[in-house]
């Protein structure tokens, strides 16, 4: 009997030190009771006798994770509040060399009397895979950029071209009051486009606040008019008055706003209707952009989401994996829904902002 039990326990050490993910036991009252090497090494506690001993005591012998191991403290009590499973992640700092993140799972236990009996803590390192998408990101927008610059430069054309035309007829002494008028108004178009696009191409940190989905939309919307007008196509919005705010970084969501657009845009080819609807559903908002393009095949669907996955000649196959990506970070969803030679829908779903103490972990 002991002789398996210390069998069983021996390929447990084994199982767990081999894992290139950290593992933690801890108690109930956080004293730590098995950490893999890996972990001990992402704290530097490789020679500590670590066991029966909580974070602040930890933080004596290892002064440069102090702040790390009570982040880790922190997160502990969230788990124990929610009193279930509880994913973050958590930014641990290094001596030399860049902050590594972890993906990190917390497993609150109980005993059958409810009394806290321990914690599993398991943490993946993704500071690459971070890195990864944080370029993916960037390339996409350059590109997005990139080719919403024609359509902006056109865009300014046309007011331009018409400003020009009432100084023509100031100077020759023509002067009608409503030219100033309409001068002016064609000034703040163009003002409008040019702050959208440099808001747009700006490098951003993740800033959420709190907004109104329907402005947002009008926004991107008029950003993509002349685009839409040049292939004949008409944006026509249905929106439900929705006077909920949605927690969000306005420049990502209008970057997903326009990559779905431009898609739906560049599916219809002849020309056509994309209608934009916006709704509130209990504690969500609903909006659906819907298209009379080629649509998708059914077989394809599944794809649509992967990286560089693409169907066009000049695609990057980025625009949707990182609409998703940022949608999930806003705790949100993306569907896609489409039939062949009648169009596609995309659905997105954001959570209505609760309450002020709403927290974040993106
Ligand atoms: P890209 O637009 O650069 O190809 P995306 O990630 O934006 O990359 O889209 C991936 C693919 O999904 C497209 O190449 C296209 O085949 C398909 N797709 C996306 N949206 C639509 C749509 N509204 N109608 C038809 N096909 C679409
Ligand atoms: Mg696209």
């Amino acid at each position: 009997m002991e002789e398996a039990l210390k069998e069983s326990e021996k390929q447990l050490r084994t199982l767990i030190n081999a894992m290139p993910d950290l593992v933690c036991f801890k108690d109930g009252e956080g004293r730590w009771l098995k950490v893999n090497e890996f972990g001990l090494r992402v704290f530097q506690l490789e020679n500590v006798p670590y066991q029966g001993k909580t974070e602040a005591e930890l933080a004596t012998f290892s002064p440069f994770y102090r702040d790390a191991l009570f982040c880790c403290k922190e997160s502990d009590k969230q788990a124990w509040e929610r009193g279930c499973t509880f994913r973050l992640e958590e930014v641990i700092p290094q001596i030399n060399g860049e902050p590594k993140v972890f993906d990190v799972i917390k497993v609150p236990l109980f005993h059958s009397d409810g009394q806290r009996k321990g914690i599993v803590v398991i943490g993946r390192d993704i500071t690459e895979l971070k890195k990864t998408e944080e370029l993916l990101r960037k390339s996409e927008k350059l590109s997005v950029v990139g080719q919403l610059a024609a359509g902006v430069a056109h865009e300014i054309r046309n007011p331009l071209t018409s400003i020009r035309g009432f100084v023509q007829f100031l100077r020759e002494g023509n002067f009608k009051d409503e030219y100033f008028t309409t001068m002016l108004s064609e000034l703040d178009r163009i003002e409008l486009i040019v702050n959208e696009f440099l808001v747009l191409a700006k490098p951003q940190v993740m800033n959420f606040r709190r907004k109104n989905l329907s402005t947002l939309l009008h926004q991107v919307i008029a950003l993509l008019s002349t685009e839409a007008v040049i292939n004949n196509i008409q944006i026509v919005t249905d929106f439900i008055p929705v006077t909920a705010l949605v927690d969000c970084d306005e420049n990502q969501l209008k970057q997903v706003f326009i990559n779905i657009l431009k898609n739906a845009i560049e599916a219809m080819p002849n020309g056509g209707q994309i209608t934009v609807q916006l709704k509130q559903q209990h504690d969500k908002v609903l909006l659906y952009f819907i298209d009379q393009g080629y649509g998708i095949p059914e077989e394809r669907i599944q794809k649509l989401g992967e990286p560089f996955y693409t169907t066009k000649e000049k695609g990057t196959g980025l625009g949707l994996m990182i609409s998703y990506k940022i949608i999930q970070s806003h705790q949100g969803s993306i569907q896609i829904k489409s039939r062949e030679n009648i169009g596609t829908t995309v659905e997105v779903i954001l959570p209505i902002a609760f309450d002020e103490s709403h927290n974040f972990h993106t």
